[in-house]
């Protein structure tokens, strides 16, 4: 199937209030070209440079796309923050304080306010970035997020363990969204609206545990090489 009949498919599949990402990573700017004409307007990258270039091309066309939102997917360094910030739409990949703090900056700097979403360990891999939830939660309780004028938390993302065992990824899912709704309640109230989990291998699942936002790359796109 082409780009756009996946991406209506998809829609179609989603409940209303579930915003669909599609996640560009790897391809080639004619990619988002062609979901953009089938309506789409979010879009996820995983790394700034790529993210940069792909946005330079697409508003270098004899047709500039208009309205498309960049959302950061995949771990920042905070050396790269200050590439995106003057233009992105949200950054789901805050998985430290020093990033936290350094988005705020180069955000105020820009005269912005980013929408930002704490990423949390769930995965049973050791290599999955996010926090740890009680380092998250000591964080929090410490309240320097309060004074960090550029950043929105907006929610939570998580990345489940890559397994076909359904049930433990139900029971990742069911974990984060136990603590983004703990966050809501006990922290930061209707603002904290955003639950971003589930990809192509697992959205389906993700939505059914209450994500509000789903990540989908080759579920549209096709594969990476
Ligand atoms: C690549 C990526 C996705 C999309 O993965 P697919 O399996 O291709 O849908 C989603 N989230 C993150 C953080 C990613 O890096």
């Amino acid at each position: 199937m082409s780009i756009a009949e996946n991406i209506k498919q998809l829609r179609d599949g989603l409940p209303e209030g579930v915003t669909l990402v599609a996640v560009s990573k790897t391809h080639p700017p004619e990619a988002v070209v062609e979901a953009w004409e089938a309506g789409q307007r979010d879009f996820g990258e995983n790394r700034p440079q790529e993210m940069v270039a792909k946005r330079a091309a697409l508003a270098a066309l004899p047709e500039p796309l208009d309205g498309i939102r960049w959302h950061q997917i995949g771990h920042l360094q905070s050396n790269k923050v200050r590439l995106i910030a003057p233009f992105v739409e949200m950054i789901h990949s805050v998985d430290s304080a020093r990033l936290a703090r350094e988005i705020s900056r180069q955000a105020v700097l820009c005269g912005r306010v980013i929408d930002v979403l704490l990423e949390i360990r769930v995965a049973r891999e050791e290599s999955k970035s996010g926090w740890v939830w009680s380092e998250l939660v000591e964080w929090l309780s410490g309240g320097e997020w309060l004074g960090l004028e550029g950043i929105r938390i907006r929610g939570v993302m998580g990345i489940a363990t890559f397994t076909d065992d359904l049930e433990v990824v139900r029971g990742e899912f069911l974990q984060l969204a136990g603590w983004f709704s703990e966050l809501r309640v006990g922290v930061f109230g209707s603002q904290f609206d955003t639950l971003s989990m589930g990809m192509s291998g697992d959205f389906p699942l993700a939505v059914e545990c209450g994500a509000t936002l789903v990540r989908v790359g080759s579920a549209i796109f096709g594969f990476r090489n």
